[in-house]
């Protein structure tokens, strides 16, 4: 499957989704800087391809061979859902450290930062990604899971599964997965990630299983959704400027900002478009 039919797939899943159980009701399919990550969408996959393709060609390129053979057999005959649970758990704690580096770290955060800089929340936002971030985040998860060895059919299901989730926990859907939230990221779990509010700072860093949350303390997801997303830092919400805006030192001129936060909106109200 190319990336447009990937995006179609997504697409016809999620837009009906978000029209059905909307958490805010209120927001627009096309609301705003919708076309801004429309462009991620469509540029990012390219630029981070590129990037994962130099680390492997250069301090990577040996990382499959890392494990005996012998290890790598025995994996790949464990059946193929074992494959698939060891390698979300795998994959998880890769992401969970990038993740609370790219918070933890002032210069890291910079490039974290833009995909913090959505206020509203819905499927598309998920590609609103700087591709340093993107490249970073993407060889922790998969040098893991490259390391260990886990057959082409245990990854195509993880791939899937990850294709399907984090579009899932980023779109605008009520939807909280009863007692399962405490074992998987689920979109209340993430929107309190990406919430403004002191109190959900420093909470929510996995992807897909949230035992890395719980085994280090940073889990929390209160009954209530939070009241506004969003980052205080002063991002232009233009695609170049963004890719730009980790590097720069000097903040760009006032009117390529983000606008100030809103108030929060409504949870119910009225009808979606
Ligand atoms: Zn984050
Ligand atoms: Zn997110």
């Amino acid at each position: 499957m190319d990336i447009l039919q990937s995006i179609l797939v997504v697409a016809v899943i999620f837009v009906p989704l978000e029209l059905l159980l909307p958490q805010r009701p209120a927001q627009r399919i096309f609301r705003r800087h919708w076309f801004n990550d429309l462009i991620y969408l469509f540029g990012n996959g390219f630029v981070v391809r590129i990037g994962v393709l130099l680390a492997f060609a250069f301090p990577l390129g040996d990382v499959e061979t890392a494990m005996p053979g012998s290890a790598r057999g025995f994996v790949q005959s464990q059946p193929i859902w074992l494959q698939v649970v060891a390698a979300l758990m795998v994959a998880e704690i890769g992401f969970y450290a990038a993740h609370r580096l790219f918070h933890a770290v002032p210069y890291l955060w910079r490039f974290h930062a833009i995909h913090h800089s959505i206020e509203d929340l819905d499927w598309l936002a998920a590609h609103r990604v700087h591709p340093i971030d993107q490249v970073f985040s993407s060889l922790a998860t998969v040098v893991p899971l490259l390391v260990v060895g886990f057959s082409p059919e245990a990854m195509a299901i993880y791939g899937l599964l990850y294709l399907l989730q984090s579009h899932l926990v980023h779109a605008n859907v009520r939807l909280d997965f009863g007692p399962l939230r405490w074992v998987f990221a689920s979109p209340r779990f993430h929107h309190w990630h990406h919430a403004n509010q002191p109190e959900a700072h420093g909470h929510n860093f996995s992807a897909q299983l949230v035992f890395m949350d719980q085994i280090f303390g940073t889990l929390r997801i209160p009954d209530a959704m939070p009241d506004r997303y969003g980052t205080d830092e002063a991002i232009p919400q233009v695609y170049p400027l963004q890719l730009a805006w980790p590097f720069l030192r000097q903040q760009p001129a006032p009117f390529l900002r983000q606008q100030p936060a809103r108030p929060p909106q409504p949870l119910t109200g009225s009808t979606p478009s």
